[in-house]
């Protein structure tokens, strides 16, 4: 008798495993179960497992775009075969949270196509409540490895909320000056330090911020970055060079349990 039942387990489980599972796991079972002719594309079966593997693949996908020699988003030839791979699920290996402004295009700057990425975009890089929520969503239920909290240089929202200088913005833009409570307190303009290089400096030091308050604010990310299971880096996109530079991930203290 040939193990035919155990061939049959094998697939059920990879169906019921079907909404979460990561592609790249189901490519594995395919690989094992010889009745699927299905293919994915190679974007699926290569996510970095751990987050210095992903904070890798980030850094060289940032340079292929550098040098204009993308390889991740220009094979259109593939984009059928990529979305029916993924509509069975998705296993992002990193979250980005960057700025809504229309030239930090994070797919494209990473070189990252459908299925790699978990985006969450505010103005200003500083995620609301949803925004961290989303966050969580990522790290806890799909996988992602790595949390990148990228600001970039002319930002308009640092900007506004310079200028401002405390007064309420118009409409609801006061969330956005919340988002960002404490900036331009932290940081006063050095003396001898021209408007241009504080503004530089005020987009970094927001994006470490707001690195930072994910920490503060979400115990379960403080409780994977805390053991190592995630990081979550801070980084600052440079608008002319297209570079990406990243910051040491923020250090969580991990939680004395309470029993033993
Ligand atoms: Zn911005």
């Amino acid at each position: 008798m040939r193990p035919l039942p155990l061939i049959f387990a094998v697939t059920a489980f990879a169906l019921l495993a079907q909404e979460h599972a990561a592609p790249a796991t189901k490519a594995k079972a395919r690989a094992t179960t010889p009745a699927s002719e299905t293919h994915g594309p190679p974007a699926t079966t290569d996510a970095p497992e751990n987050p210095g593997s992903a904070l890798a693949e980030l850094s060289a996908g940032n340079a292929r775009f550098i040098a204009g020699k993308r390889t991740r988003t220009i094979d259109t030839a593939h984009d059928a075969a990529m979305r029916a791979a993924l509509t069975s699920g998705q296993a992002p290996f990193a979250v980005v949270i960057t700025c809504s402004d229309s030239r930090v295009p994070d797919a494209l700057l990473f070189d990252q196509e459908a299925g790699r990425l978990f985006t969450i975009r505010e103005a200003g890089n500083a995620p609301d409540l949803q925004g961290i929520a989303s966050a969580e969503y990522a790290a806890e239920h799909l996988g992602s490895k790595l949390v990148v909290v990228m600001g970039h240089t002319s930002c308009g929202a640092v900007k506004a909320l310079r200028e401002a200088n405390g007064k309420p913005l118009p409409g609801n833009l006061w969330a956005l000056q919340a988002g960002m409570a404490g900036l331009l307190e932290s940081t006063p303009q050095d003396p001898n330090e021209d408007g241009k290089a504080y503004g530089a400096r005020l987009e970094e030091v927001n994006a470490r911020r707001q690195a930072q308050v994910l920490l503060d604010r979400s115990s379960l990310l403080h409780d994977l970055a805390a053991t190592e299971k995630v990081w979550i880096v801070p980084a600052l996109y440079n608008l002319a060079s297209g570079k990406v530079q990243f910051f040491k991930p923020v250090s969580a203290v991990p939680t004395p349990k309470s029993h033993h």
